[in-house]
């Protein structure tokens, strides 16, 4: 079937606001890909310094299910939790695709990467008895990928890797490759987790349309575009006031708390869009909010020991 980019990014878009993110991809959108992906563009996913959170969350992903993204979407070559080869076999994977497919292999890395210690902190196999580090494969297979994609907030962002004091030198794939001044397009799905949808739909976005879209921090437009507190139902409270917390605004929400329209839970709602009774469970919905409410200033007298 024909899908239209617009037609994709209205089903993620919308459903991410009226059907639940695990609603993404519908049926529709896994026959697309497996029709654009005819020839099964190779993928490798490398592990630096992770605890494969990511590599479980992907396998949650629904529709398509993870067999058909494995089967059908894509040759994983390379994935060291799942993958049946081990040893030489396994890197020989690897090597294989980076002779045989320059430019058509799309690679994944999930963690950050150690740096510390010449990047011994992170190995993956051998060479000559030396061990390669993760630093030398990503600096390597991202030289001649078609798109690398950071999986997850360590790789995206360093994440709790490169947390202080950072004693392996954990960096983002992002400063890898700046610091390598590597020019292959790098897209950022963070979270810890990321929702598998997020992955799943940015490599759909690679096959079918090309790189997507992305924003400031590298992240797609079509994920990261709206934040949750963008599609809360006492949005509007907030807009209004100057302050979230300001007693004219919770006296607003509460006496029109019982106005405000209130979702029906659907099978997405467990995913942080909407809670089951319409109300969000940040500060952002004041109405609901059990949390005292006192002016930052005041606080602050309180704390140093002076009146209220
Ligand atoms: S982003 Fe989170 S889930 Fe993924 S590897 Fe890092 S700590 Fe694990």
């Amino acid at each position: 079937m024909a899908l239209s980019r617009r037609d994709f990014l209205k089903l993620c878009g919308g459903s991410a606001a009226a059907l639940g993110l695990s609603q993404t991809f519908v049926p529709e959108i896994a026959h697309a890909l497996e029709k654009a992906a005819a020839g099964q563009p190779p993928v490798i996913w490398l592990a630096g310094s992770a605890c494969t959170g990511c590599s479980v969350s992907l396998l949650n992903t629904v529709h398509p299910d993870i067999k058909d993204v494995l089967l059908k979407i894509i040759s994983l070559r390379y994935h060291q939790t799942v993958m049946a080869a081990s040893g030489d076999l396994a890197l020989e994977a690897i090597e294989r695709t980076y002779r045989d497919a320059p430019g058509k292999y799309l690679l994944l890395v999930e963690g950050a990467i150690a740096t510390g210690a010449d990047g011994l902190y992170n190995t993956l196999g051998e060479r000559n008895g030396k061990p390669i580090t993760m630093l030398d494969w990503t600096r390597k297979l991202a030289g001649k990928a078609a798109a690398a994609v950071s999986v997850g907030t360590c790789a995206a962002f360093g994440g709790i890797p490169a947390a202080s004091p950072n004693p392996t030198g954990a960096k983002p794939v992002s400063a890898i490759l700046a610091e390598a001044k590597i020019k292959t397009p790098l897209i950022n799905v963070p979270g810890c987790p990321p929702h598998p949808d997020w992955m799943v739909g940015t490599l759909a976005h690679v096959l079918l349309y090309g790189v997507p879209k992305v924003d400031a921090l590298g992240r797609p437009v079509l994920f990261f575009g709206e934040t949750i507190h963008d599609n809360c139902p006492y949005r509007g409270y907030f807009d209004e006031a100057s302050s979230p917390r300001s007693g004219a605004t919770r006296a607003a929400a509460s006496s029109s708390a019982a106005r405000v329209p209130r979702p029906t839970p659907t099978a997405g709602s467990a995913s942080g869009t909407t809670g089951s009774t319409g109300a969000c469970a940040t500060p952002c919905a004041p109405a609901v909010s059990s949390r005292p409410t006192r002016p930052r200033s005041t606080s602050r007298l309180v704390k140093e020991g002076g009146k209220a």
